[in-house]
Order: structure tokens, then C-alpha cells, then sequence
């Protein structure tokens, strides 16, 4: 991977601004700017990976406080009991933009099912 400073990365170092929902020592977590639904909100971890696969491989630990970030948000946006999804896209076909990975944490609303 290049060394060339993701937009997430910048968006940590406090460099653009965010509308912060959480963080700890590992994480960052704010809101999408192009919000899918009612609540959705992006949990990266701090240490740059390209994508979960590169994350789970290297680090699980921090793929698990990533999955812990993603239910405190939930809790923090008031959706934890009526549910949410967490996505991680990677890559083309998934239309991954930021190669940093990140969670995508929805809901607030019915979502619909997976698809096209
Ligand atoms: P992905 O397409 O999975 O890589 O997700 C990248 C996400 O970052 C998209 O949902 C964008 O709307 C979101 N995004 C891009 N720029 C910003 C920004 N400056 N602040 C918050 N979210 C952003």
C-alpha cells in the first residue's frame, strides 16, 4: 500500500473535520457524509489497513475492537435493541472508495435485504 495518507487518516488527525459519534484508543467513529439510512455512521481503527480481510489477518484484536466500536455506537445512537447491519465493503465490485478499512454501521429504519 502507498504511503499516502488516506482521507480517513486525516480525518483522525483532527485535519478535516467530523461529526465525531465515538472514540477510544484504537478507534475513531463519525458520521457519513452521504448518510444510506437514518443512522449510519463509519468506525475505523486508527492503525490504516486496506480492508477487513488485511485487518483480521494482521491484527484480530483490532478487528475486534472495531466490532465492539461498531455496537457502542449503537448504543450511543439509541439502535443497539432494534438492530443495525455492519458493512465492510472491499474492494471493485463492492465499491470500496476509502482504502482504509472502515465499518459501516445502519439503522435507525427497516433496511432492506441484500442485493443489487
Ligand atoms: P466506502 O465506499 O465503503 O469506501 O465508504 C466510504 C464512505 O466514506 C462513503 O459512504 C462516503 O460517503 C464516506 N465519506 C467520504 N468522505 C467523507 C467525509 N469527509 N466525512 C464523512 N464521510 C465521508
Amino acid at each position: 500500500m502507498s504511503d499516502a495518507e488516506t482521507l480517513f487518516e486525516r480525518i483522525i488527525a483532527g485535519e478535516i473535520p467530523s461529526d465525531k459519534v465515538y472514540e477510544d484508543a484504537t478507534t475513531y467513529a463519525f458520521r457519513d457524509i452521504a448518510p444510506q439510512a437514518r443512522v449510519h455512521v463509519l468506525v475505523v481503527p486508527k492503525k490504516r489497513y486496506r480492508n477487513i480481510g488485511e485487518l483480521a489477518a494482521a491484527d484480530p484484536r483490532l478487528l475486534a475492537d472495531v466490532a465492539l466500536a461498531a455496537r457502542k455506537v449503537a448504543e450511543i445512537e439509541g439502535i443497539a435493541e432494534s438492530g443495525y447491519r455492519v458493512v465492510f465493503n472491499t474492494d471493485g465490485d463492492a465499491g470500496q472508495t476509502v482504502f482504509h478499512v472502515h465499518a459501516h454501521v445502519l439503522g435507525g429504519e427497516q433496511l432492506g435485504h441484500f442485493g443489487r
